[in-house]
């Protein structure tokens, strides 16, 4: 044990046992060795102006630190590695992509190129555990025509099982409609898009950094629950309605909010007061009940986990571990011991993540 370490990243000391169900974890993170090679290159040239990437990869890729150390090692793997720890978690298959930001700080053509590379190294990973593994198709927002053909070739040539997009692309949010060709693709190959967190960008980033706020304890949620309610109200989910988006950290707070969301969404539409903010064709609440599954990344917590089931239902809360940023087993246990109904459970552990992501 070493103590400097968070509690969830220490090495399980007792196995979790099987369950009645299946545990799907949903937002598990795998990345190419070559993918940090490029992060170093983009550090060494300075050639982005993203403070909070030079944070996190700083951090990442030239810690000592035993958690930076294990977190390369342990996200490099495909293999052996990774099933062990499943399985001294009690994990039977992960959903798993490229980590944040993915190709999303590259130039345009080596983030299609790049991203065409690791979906094939990713599909090849899961076909070497087809019960256990199972992939997202990682593409470059940056070229959304490309992105657009990559996820059909996601989805139709290699068999993968959604869309990941680590929130923003150097600033840029998807309910912008140049990046509309993506949402079209992801709702006729019916498959969800997984709006993963990444670092704010530069214009919002400064007063998160010098309290050390701008990663996973808070930044990620804010940047994150932002761009999905950009979506919101953009319009973008009655043009695409069929269109299905999941988002992680249990919706980065949009549940808790959602009876101000409407609220204040209609007194902004009536008054005409933000030209930016158009009237859509249902409340923002129906969006989150019809358009948006959450995921229980990092968030093994009770109260929040059963406050996403009532207010979103049953059917749109799916479990994840976060494997291998969080990977404790005690959240495992805590979230067998949830005080709830054993098909509910079954829902928020298995039936979900295979109905969504096409498992079965
Ligand atoms: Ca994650």
């Amino acid at each position: 044990m070493t103590p400097d370490l968070p509690r969830t990243l220490q090495e399980p000391t007792t196995q979790v046992g099987k369950a009645d169900y299946l545990r799907i974890a949903t937002e598990e993170a795998w990345c190419p060795p070559e993918m940090f090679d490029i992060y170093k290159r983009i550090l060494d040239e300075g050639s982005i102006d993203d403070p909070g990437f030079m944070t996190m990869f700083g951090f990442y890729l030239n810690s000592g630190s035993t958690r930076a150390r294990q977190i390369r090692d342990y996200i490099t793997d495909l293999g052996a590695q990774r099933i062990a720890h499943m399985d001294e978690r009690g994990i039977d298959k992960q959903v798993l992509f490229l980590t944040s930001p993915g190709v999303q700080v590259m130039p345009t053509a080596e983030a299609v190129a790049f991203a065409a590379d690791a979906n094939d190294q990713l599909a090849a990973g899961c076909a070497r555990y087809p019960n256990r593994l199972a992939g997202l198709i990682a593409v470059a927002p940056q070229d959304p025509a490309a992105a657009a053909k990559e996820i059909d070739r996601g989805i139709n040539k290699l068999g993968l099982h959604g869309v990941v997009i680590n929130s923003h692309t150097f600033g840029e949010y998807l309910d912008d409609q140049k990046f509309w060709p993506i949402l079209e693709a992801a709702e006729a190959c019916d498959t969800p898009i997984y709006l993963h967190p990444q670092v704010p960008h530069k214009a919002m980033i400064e007063p998160f950094l010098d309290r050390g706020l701008d990663g996973a304890i808070y930044g990620f949620g804010v940047e994150t629950g932002l761009h999905m309610l950009r979506i919101m109200v953009s319009g973008a989910l009655d043009r695409f309605p069929r269109l299905q988006f999941v988002v992680g950290h249990l919706g980065e707070a949009l549940p808790f909010w959602m009876y101000r969301l409407d609220y204040m969404h209609r007194a902004g539409v009536v008054s005409k007061r933000y030209a930016g903010m158009p009237p859509t064709e249902r409340k923002l609440s129906d969006y989150l009940r019809q358009n948006i599954y959450v995921t229980t990344s990092g968030m093994a917590w009770g109260p929040a986990i059963k406050f996403c089931q009532e207010v979103l239902g049953e059917d749109r809360v799916m479990y994840a571990m976060d494997y291998p940023y969080q990977h404790g087993a005690e959240e495992v246990v805590a979230t067998d011991n949830l005080d709830i109904s054993q098909a509910a459970k079954k829902k928020l552990f298995q039936t979900n993540a295979e109905r969504v992501f096409k498992l079965t």
